[in-house]
């Protein structure tokens, strides 16, 4: 590779490059292309003439079509191009291509805590999740105390997580969408890193009511408590500790064990992206997914806004028609759900992604859509949904991180993998998150806080399956309780933003 190039050209049907750093005008970036414009880093600029109504073509498709004649050598922003038609989602064409040469995983075992069914734990944790946010305040001062007074007695159980989620209670319970945050809630109780042991705390009145998220047989006093039940505050705080105490006991007796790649499930997620997260940061991502599809793991990759412009590249992995018709059905309600609010899928960049160079959505989907890698996808999940197959998944969920990142976590993952070109210290108390930044300028900045740099392979001084390698060995080595990222040695955790498309009373 040139460690001097100053574009970076990724399909040779791209009529537009990427500028590697920033570029003044007058720039010979060679092939007699002299830059008529001051590039941004990130940004593109036109390898030849392109007439108005044409195609600009990156990734080898057509983002949108040039509004006036832009001149070889100019700056493309996102105020040039209009928005081309999405793919249709009648008729998607399945199966055609079905990948099976992934790379190998250097290794095959991690060290995680096994539960009874589905995939091992990658933290041992006491999880308490409330029925509704009025309980939350109670229930954060109680964990606070759990911490101080009750976590050092039991030296295997991690930490205390409160899941104070913003439902509950004020909502249209029974809205065909409520289906989503009742199922989060359901699933989010038997999160993996939770051990099975199940803790709910309510409030008394809500609608969201223990018979919603528990089976019969665990509505008992071991496993929920009720506020309105305890005379003041001291005794609420009392009767949650002697419960917590309870399961702190028995999660002190998991743990860690060598395990198959089989019985871990992460996810994947990009956020605050730029026109290099596409060429490093989603695609090494994508290579550590496929290392570990091949040694039996399951990854999920989701924002449905972000592949909705490229779902018949999607449709072409999925190894059924079922699969299929359940990626198109997930689009197609997202598409509605878009236009109810009177918008559509271009309302998903932000300014900082335009400042990072992507000019539109579908540029940002094409770069999105690396990092699930070359695998086939075996299953699509509706929000919040468990998976029930390995390999490959896509779970529909919004492309907000800080909704993704709990309707995965609901979804089970024990881990996140999140690409960032503009930065970003989100994080995850249920899940470790990984950090990767697209570009070394943001490494640099933020050394602290980025867990890993793509950047090289923009400089070509590392191969994507270089660091895809990397990113693939500290999965491993996070799962396992080996290493932190940098979020949890801080403790920079979002809040449980779960999805709620349903309305508000
Ligand atoms: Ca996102």
């Amino acid at each position: 590779m040139d460690n001097n190039r100053l574009t970076i050209k990724i399909n040779e049907k791209d009529n537009v490059a990427v500028a590697i750093m920033d570029l003044e005008k007058g720039t010979d970036i060679g092939s007699g292309i002299v830059t008529r414009d001051f590039i941004p880093q990130a940004h593109k600029i036109a390898l030849k003439t392109i007439e108005k109504d044409e195609a600009v073509i990156r990734y080898g498709v057509c983002l949108g079509y040039a509004k006036e004649r832009i001149e070889k050598g100019s700056w493309i922003n996102e105020h040039m191009l209009n928005l081309p038609k999405s793919p249709s989602l009648d008729e998607l064409e399945w199966g055609t291509n079905i990948v099976e040469d992934l790379p190998d995983p250097p290794r095959k075992t991690w060290l995680g805590y096994k539960n009874e069914s589905g995939p091992a734990g990658t933290r041992n944790l006491l999880g308490i999740v409330t029925t509704v946010q009025c309980a939350a305040g109670v229930l954060k001062v109680a964990v606070e105390e759990i911490r101080k007074t009750l976590l050092p007695k039991y030296p295997n159980v991690e930490d205390v997580v409160a899941i104070t989620h913003p439902y509950g209670c004020g909502v249209a319970i029974n809205a065909p969408m409520a289906v989503i945050p009742i199922r989060a809630v359901t699933n989010l109780i038997r999160h993996p890193n939770f051990g099975g042991e199940v803790m709910v705390v309510g409030l008394g009145c809500e609608k969201l009511t223990y018979e919603r998220v528990l089976p019969p047989e665990q509505i008992n006093e071991e496993n929920v408590l009720t506020l309105q039940d305890y005379a003041g505050r001291d005794a609420m705080i009392e009767a949650i500790m002697k419960m917590a105490e309870r399961k702190l006991e028995k999660l002190n007796r998991r743990k860690r064990e060598e395990l198959p790649l089989s019985d871990l499930l992460i996810g994947m997620q990009c956020g605050g992206s730029d026109a290099f997260s596409g060429i490093t940061a989603n695609p090494s991502a994508g290579y550590a997914a496929d290392m570990l599809v091949k040694g039996g793991a399951t990854v999920l990759f989701s924002e449905v806004t972000e592949v909705r412009d490229g779902v018949n590249l999607l449709a072409h992995r999925c190894i059924s028609k079922e699969v299929c018709d359940k990626l198109a059905s997930e689009m197609r309600w997202y598409d509605n759900y878009l236009e109810e609010g009177g918008v559509d899928r271009d309302a998903n960049p932000t300014p900082g992604n335009k400042k990072g160079g992507l000019a539109n959505i579908v540029e940002k989907a094409m770069g999105s859509i690396a990092k699930s890698g070359t695998s086939p996808i075996v299953e699509v999940l509706s929000p919040a949904e468990k998976p029930t197959k390995k390999g490959l998944i896509f779970a529909a969920t919004p492309a907000s991180d800080i909704v993704c990142g709990p309707s995965q976590v609901a979804s089970g993952i024990g881990l996140q993998v999140f690409m960032t070109g503009r930065g970003t210290p989100y994080g995850l108390e249920v899940a470790p998150v990984i950090k990767v930044c697209s570009r070394n300028e943001l490494k640099d900045h933020w050394f602290d806080l980025i867990d890993i740099s793509a950047g090289d392979v923009a400089i070509g001084k590392k191969t994507i399956a270089e660091v895809g390698t990397e990113i693939f060995n500290f999965i491993l080595d996070v799962a396992s309780g080996i290493k932190k990222p940098f979020s949890d040695i801080y403790g920079f955790h979002n809040d449980m933003c779960i999805f709620n498309p349903a309305p508000i009373t």
